[in-house]
C-alpha cells in the first residue's frame, strides 16, 4: 500500500501491458489447486474445470478441496456423475451448502452426457442448465483457451482498484465488467482468468493489499490515488430476517426418522430431519407424530437470505400409526446420512440432549 504523504507518477495506461504483466507474474507464482493445470501443461479437463468453479461458487479453496477429491474419486467423468443416484449426490455434497448448486450439477452432467461432451463455447456452456454467467465464462476460458471475460469476487476487486471504480457494489458492477473487458487478453485467457484470482487472493487482498508486490502496481489509479483498501465501495447491508421453525427428532430402537426434503425448495431432494416449513412462530404448537415429546434445545444457522432458529423437539417413544413417511437411519451413523449443516447441528445436539 502507498504510504501516506508519499507521491507517485500517474499509472501507467492499462489494457496490454496490464495483461502482460500479469501472466508474467501468473508463470511465475501460479498457486498450485488440485483442478488446475498450471502454464505450460496441458489443459484441464472441462469436467474438472466445471466441477470445481461449482463448489468454488461462495466457498473457500480450503472448504472444496476435499470435496473435488471424493466427487472425481467417485464420479471420475460426467458421465459417471451423470448416472448416479440424486440421493447420493445430495449427501455427497452435504456440507458444501447451496444445495441448488447440487440439483443444477446433475442436470447439468445429464445435459452433457446426452450433448456426449461439454459444448466448447461460452454461448454453448451459457445453455447448459445451471451455468450462469460467471461460470460460463470460467470453463470456456480455462478448459478451451476461449477469450472470456471472468468476473468474480476476487477480480471485481482488483478491478475497482485498478480502474479506481468508486461506485459502490453490486451497481458499479457492469463498470467493472467493461472494465475487465479492456483489459483481457485475446490469447492465454484461461491464465489471464486463473493470474486475476490468485493475484485477488494473495496479493490484492481485501483489508491489506500488498502493493509493493504487485505486477499492476504501475497501471493501478487507486493506488496512485493512496488508500486502495478503500475499493470496492460495499452498498450498506440490510439486516437479515429471522426464520423461525423446528425439527423433530422421532427415535426408536436405536433409529431416527428421516425425510427426504421435497423438490426445488430449500435444500430441496436432501435427506433431514422431519420439519414444520419453518414459517411457524416457535410456540410450541404441533408435532408430526402422537408421542411424548420435549425440548431439545435450539439450533442456529445463517443462510444468505435469512437467519434460522430451529426448536429441536425430541419423542423417544412415537405412537407408530401416527408418523410421517421417511425412513428409519441408525443414529450411530448418522454422519454416513448427509444431512445438510443445518440438520447436522441440529442431530450433534440431539445426541447431546437424549
Ligand atoms: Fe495494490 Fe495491485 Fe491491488 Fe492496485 S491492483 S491496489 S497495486 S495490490
Amino acid at each position: 500500500m502507498q504510504a501516506s504523504g508519499e507521491t507517485t507518477s500517474p499509472p501507467v495506461p492499462v489494457d496490454t501491458a496490464a495483461s502482460t504483466a500479469l501472466l508474467a507474474w501468473y508463470d511465475a507464482h501460479a498457486r498450485r489447486l488440485p483442478w488446475r493445470r498450471l502454464p505450460g501443461e496441458a489443459r484441464q479437463e472441462p469436467y474438472r474445470v466445471w466441477l470445481s468453479e461449482v463448489m468454488l461458487q461462495q466457498t473457500t479453496v480450503a472448504a472444496v478441496g476435499p470435496y473435488f477429491a471424493k466427487f472425481l474419486e467417485r464420479w471420475p467423468k460426467v458421465q459417471d456423475l451423470a448416472a448416479a443416484d440424486d440421493a447420493d449426490v445430495m449427501a455427497a455434497w452435504a456440507g458444501l451448502g447451496y444445495y441448488a448448486r447440487a440439483r443444477n450439477l446433475l442436470a447439468c452432467a445429464r445435459e452433457v452426457a446426452r450433448l456426449g461432451a461439454f459444448p466448447d463455447t461460452e454461448a454453448g456452456l451459457r445453455a447448459l442448465p445451471g451455468l450462469g454467467d460467471y461460470t460460463a465464462a470460467a470453463v470456456a476460458a480455462i478448459a478451451f483457451d476461449q477469450r472470456a471475460v471472468v468476473v468474480d469476487a476476487n477480480v471485481e476487486r482488483v478491478v475497482a482498484r485498478l480502474f479506481a471504480i468508486h461506485d459502490p457494489l453490486p451497481g458499479a458492477r457492469p463498470a467493472i465488467r467493461v472494465a475487465t473487458d479492456r483489459i483481457t487478453p485475446d490469447a492465454r485467457a484461461g491464465d489471464f482468468a486463473q493470474g486475476m484470482m490468485d493475484l485477488g487472493a494473495t496479493v490484492c487482498t481485501v483489508k491489506a493489499p500488498r502493493c509493493l508486490l504487485c505486477p499492476l502496481r504501475p497501471h493501478c489509479a487507486a493506488f496512485a490515488q493512496g488508500a486502495p483498501e478503500r475499493l470496492p465501495v460495499k452498498a450498506a447491508k440490510k439486516a437479515k430476517p429471522v426464520r423461525k421453525g423446528r425439527a423433530f427428532w422421532i427415535e426408536r430402537a436405536g433409529a431416527v426418522l428421516l425425510v427426504q426434503r421435497e423438490g426445488r425448495g430449500m435444500l430441496g431432494g436432501m435427506r433431514a430431519l422431519p420439519d414444520d416449513g419453518w414459517s411457524a412462530k416457535g410456540d410450541g404448537s404441533g408435532v408430526p407424530a402422537r408421542g411424548e415429546w420435549r425440548s431439545g434445545g435450539v439450533v442456529r444457522h445463517g443462510f444468505t437470505h435469512f437467519d434460522l432458529e430451529l426448536q429441536l423437539m425430541l419423542c423417544a417413544a412415537p405412537e407408530l400409526a401416527s408418523l410421517p413417511a421417511g425412513e428409519w437411519w441408525p443414529v450411530s451413523d448418522i454422519e454416513a446420512a448427509g444431512l445438510p449443516t443445518v440438520f447436522a447441528k441440529a442431530a450433534r445436539l440431539a445426541l447431546a440432549e437424549r
